[in-house]
């Protein structure tokens, strides 16, 4: 019976194992990971009534991904959608207080939040050529400068990419972190034009298939929080997965020993494991660890994928203690306004069940790769900062009830300035190791949606490669 080792039981993980095994039932699949507990970043922990997401807070509809593997775990009964009002109304904390972005270009030409310098020349975008050379790789911000001007750079770019990623926006590539944006400027000249002519298609797509307009992109839960879909996915493969298992390296075995001709061995602290394709779905820092022995070359590459420092700093208040029970998502403070905070999420008023009647439950990331040493500071100095952040934003006067904070020294990759190429040369060089296969959110997404995506992606080519396609 061939086997699959997939290291790592974080949302790839998993992800790689349940359609592995739904795409080749006859290959056996161990996922080993070191912690007593899967689901990496994904994490709710419920304490006096207030649930709290450690990780991510919810998913986007954006691609089909989660959706489907909900659907298929039999969990879409328990999906519940973000309040109406935390897709309308999002803020940005600027000058002193907050402000609320408008829907779309046209709602910023009647918001105080940009000049009319600033205006004249995001409502030009759709005029300015295009760049000439478009092979070389560009930042978000200066690409947004170029597109659409430094005050729509300085404030949405920055927002954009505190909210998503806690990076850089100068660092930060835009044909890797947003690939969409210089597709769209390619193929409509620009990028208002290019979201109008999407809408227009994802319209004209749902009347040929006989369906109503598509609504608009939304966030997505369960009212346990995201911790029920790590649970069902133990459910579905949690009999393949052993915990308190770190992989140290991989190395190729006696090619005779395999029936597919090709073997690997995985080098756990304990013993060694023989496979016939090896996954390695942990963070791109492990897998280079991991293939130090195996390829120095290809490790250098994924070791030089950068990971910010976050705190997720969730404090509980009284409502009677606010003077306004904010119904939105929450805000981002544009990371050359130097706060302490780098946004807030109103997580009692995205989903239910978040806080304990009476209570709000806001959740603050901290750190990002601008600000990494608030990322450090003590609990106590944490907790003082946001509460005084809340203060000025939220304008609460009492202290919280309730404060939960998690830390994540390397959080969430950083997809720099020639990470499309760093890619490829990965790509280029595992190539070379047939019955290897790297995944997770170091390569093609941070987003819950990417890594799922990619997950169904990894689990194809693996089954293809164990020559199982018959069953697929
Ligand atoms: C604070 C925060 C907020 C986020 N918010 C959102 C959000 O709202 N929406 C969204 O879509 N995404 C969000 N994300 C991103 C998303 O959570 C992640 O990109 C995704 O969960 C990553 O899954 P993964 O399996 O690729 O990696 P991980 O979750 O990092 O899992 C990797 C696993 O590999 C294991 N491992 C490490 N070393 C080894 C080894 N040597 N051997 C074996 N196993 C090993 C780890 O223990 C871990 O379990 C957020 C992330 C963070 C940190």
């Amino acid at each position: 019976m061939a086997h699959v080792v997939i290291v790592g039981g974080g949302l790839s993980g998993l992800s790689v194992a349940f359609r592995l095994k739904q795409l080749a039932p006859s290959v056996s699949v161990t996922v080993l990971e070191p912690r007593d507990r899967t689901g990496g970043n994904i994490r709710t922990e419920t304490h006096d009534g207030f649930r709290v997401e450690c990780g991510p807070n919810g998913f986007l509809d954006r691609t089909p991904s989660v959706p489907n593997l909900v659907r298929d775990l039999g969990l879409s009964d328990r999906l519940i959608a973000a309040s109406e009002g935390s897709r309308k109304n999002r803020y940005l904390y600027l000058r002193g207080r907050l402000r609320k972005m408008p829907g779309g270009p046209f709602g910023l030409l009647t918001s105080g939040l940009l000049s009319i310098r600033g205006k004249w020349q995001l409502i030009t975008e759709p005029w300015r050529k295009p760049r000439a050379d478009a092979s070389q790789d560009e930042s978000i911000a200066e690409f947004v400068t170029r597109r659409a001007g430094k005050e729509a750079a300085d404030i949405f770019a920055d927002a954009l990419v505190t909210g998503i990623h806690a990076g850089d926006p100068t660092k930060l590539s835009v044909a890797a972190a947003f690939p969409r944006l210089p597709v769209m400027e390619r193929e409509a000249g620009s990028i208002i034009r290019g979201f109008m002519r999407a809408a227009k298609k994802r319209k004209q797509d749902a009347a040929a298939r006989g369906e109503s307009p598509p609504g608009p992109m939304r966030m997505w839960s369960f009212r346990e929080g995201l911790q029920v879909l790590v649970d069902g996915l133990m459910s579905s493969v949690g009999n393949c997965v052993r915990t308190g298992v770190r992989v140290k390296s991989v190395r190729k075995g006696e090619s005779g020993a395999s029936a597919t001709g090709v073997s690997w061995q995985v080098i756990t602290d304990t013993e060694t494991l023989t496979a016939d394709a090896v996954v390695l779905a942990c963070p791109a820092y492990e897998q280079a660890a991991v293939l130090g022995d195996l390829d120095p070359r290809l490790a250098d590459l994924a070791a030089g994928i950068a990971y910010n420092r976050i705190a997720v700093v969730a404090l509980g208040y009284r409502q009677a203690d606010c003077s306004w029970s904010p119904d939105g998502f929450g805000y981002i403070a544009p990371q050359n306004t130097r706060r302490d905070v780098l946004g807030v999420q109103w997580c009692s008023a995205i989903f239910p069940d978040r806080a304990p009647p009476g209570c709000m439950l806001w959740r603050a990331l901290c750190g990002g790769v601008n600000r990494a040493d608030v990322a450090d500071w003590d609990d106590d100095r944490l907790a003082k900062a946001v509460h005084a952040e809340m203060k000025l934003a939220m304008g609460v006067r009492g202290e919280p009830v309730f404060r939960k904070i998690v830390r994540w020294p390397r959080a969430i990759p950083q997809y720099n300035l020639g990470h499309l190429e760093r890619v490829a040369q990965i790509d280029a060089a595992s190539a070379m190791h047939p019955g290897l296969f790297l995944t997770g959110n170091a390569y093609h997404g941070v987003a819950m949606g990417d890594c799922a995506e990619q997950g169904e992606l990894v689990a194809a080519r693996v089954a293809a490669s164990m020559n199982n396609s018959s069953t697929v």
